[in-house]
């Protein structure tokens, strides 16, 4: 049985946190560490049972030194970073001087750059090493599953890899003319970077949301899906070393391009501080605070995800294709945790990679991302924990793009 402490108490945390608590075989034991106590609490007075211990802290994750007394106080297992990018180096550098294994789900950022690249994380592997401890990289959905399948699908259907490309649809409505349905600091920093996908042996980069494809996505139908750079693409790169081209998509609707190309072309998308009233604000900072919160979205938002990767390559010298997905519906993930999908789906993989380590399943010492270990038990637990996947042998294949 295992104790595990969950840094972050947002959107994503609250079904990772209720996750862990119905994974009661895996761990006994969990802490809820936030910036903001009250969240924190909430959740611990609602889940501590006879089954699982949950207490509440208060947390600045940005400061090591906080962390380590964090981690010294509980003596946890794992620690399960599910607050911001920005909070991963001090969370990783914690769990090293304190021999603590360690998981995200999305990839480091500094505040002050748009960006993001594995590199940055990678570097901390030998003092992973030395610590004896493992941090698994990136265990949301995408990243997280997208590789999980990606993993799954050479490892049971291809000899070699050619192609990957990774479709994250959102078919669900909110309702609001305009909102993010994660963190709206890091997903509009994400989406205004201009797109990039792997081809190869080398990067191709384009404008921000210049090449689009409408596609057949099953359950959802019909939609735009634009590329965009992702940071799997980095690590399918890596440790798919055969794979000639891998791109990422996102689909986005109407509105809500009208108005992200709005806000750029007017600047309150920069993350350069500039000076208001006396004050030193950062414009894009200054826009999350007056957009909905992400996790207050789960009521109004209705319809499904699909998340999947189709993938192309070759099985005893013959061409083929495969299409692996996801679909999740929003009022059934809020229904259960009273979170929206895109919550629901980074929320539940997050738990699995955490409960794959406690376990001693996914095991080492080192820097690890997902396609290094045995997409089965992972698949299985997706079935399991509420993200069953579907096969298609057969898919509709995204069309080379025009240049
Ligand atoms: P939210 O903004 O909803 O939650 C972030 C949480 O972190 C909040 O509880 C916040 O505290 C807390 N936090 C922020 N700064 C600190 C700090 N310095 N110390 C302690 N706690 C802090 O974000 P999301 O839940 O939407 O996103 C969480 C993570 O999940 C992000 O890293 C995001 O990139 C990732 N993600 C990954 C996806 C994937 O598929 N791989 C998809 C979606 C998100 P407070 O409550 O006080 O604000």
């Amino acid at each position: 049985m295992s104790k595990v402490l969950v840094i972050g108490c947002g959107a994503v945390a609250t079904v990772a946190i209720q996750k862990v608590a119905q994974n009661h075989e895996t761990f006994s034991e969990m802490i809820i560490a936030s910036r903001t106590l009250s969240k924190c609490q909430a959740f611990a007075e609602k889940l501590n049972s006879d089954k699982i211990k949950v207490t509440a802290e208060q947390l600045d994750a940005d400061v090591v030194e906080n962390i380590v007394k964090m981690i010294e106080k509980h003596n946890p297992d794992v620690v399960l970073n599910v607050a911001l990018p920005y909070q991963n180096i001090p969370i990783m550098e914690a769990c090293i001087q304190t021999k603590t294994h360690y998981v995200d789900t999305a990839c480091a950022e500094v505040r002050d750059h748009a960006g993001f690249e594995y590199g940055t994380q990678w570097v901390y592997d030998q003092k992973f090493k030395e610590a004896g401890v493992m941090a698994l990289l990136g265990s949301g959905f995408d990243p997280g599953v997208t590789s999980v399948f990606s993993m799954y699908a050479k490892k049971h259907y291809f000899d070699t890899i050619d192609t990957i490309d990774i479709l994250d649809a959102n078919g669900g409505d909110h309702g609001y003319p305009f909102a993010t349905n994660f963190n709206p600091e890091i997903n509009i920093r994400e989406i205004t970077l201009p797109g990039r996908y792997y081809e190869n042996g080398k990067y191709v980069t384009v404008p921000a949301l210049s090449k689009k494809h409408t596609y057949p996505l099953a359950e959802i139908g019909h939609r735009d899906m634009y590329l965009m750079y992702h940071e799997e693409i980095e690590s399918l790169a890596r440790f798919i070393p055969e794979v000639k081209r891998i791109r990422f998509y996102m689909s986005f609707g109407e509105s809500y391009l009208r108005h992200l190309f709005a806000l750029q072309n007017v600047g309150m998308t920069s993350v350069k501080p500039i000076t208001f009233q006396g004050q030193e604000i950062v414009p894009l900072q200054f826009l999350r605070a007056v957009l909905p919160d992400p996790a207050s979205l789960g009521p109004r938002t209705v319809g499904k995800t699909n998340i999947g990767c189709i993938v192309s390559g070759k099985k005893d010298g013959v061409k083929k294709n495969y299409y692996v997905y996801n679909t999740c519906d929003h009022q059934e993930a809020y229904k259960e945790t009273g979170s929206q999908a895109v919550a629901y789906t980074t929320g539940v993989p997050a738990m699995i990679g955490t409960a794959l380590i406690a376990k001693g399943i996914w095991k080492g010492a080192g820097v690890f991302n997902m396609e290094q270990f045995d997409p089965d038990p992972f698949m299985d637990m997706l079935n399991k924990w509420g993200l069953p996947w579907k096969e298609n042998f057969d898919p509709v294949m995204v069309p080379d793009d025009e240049n």
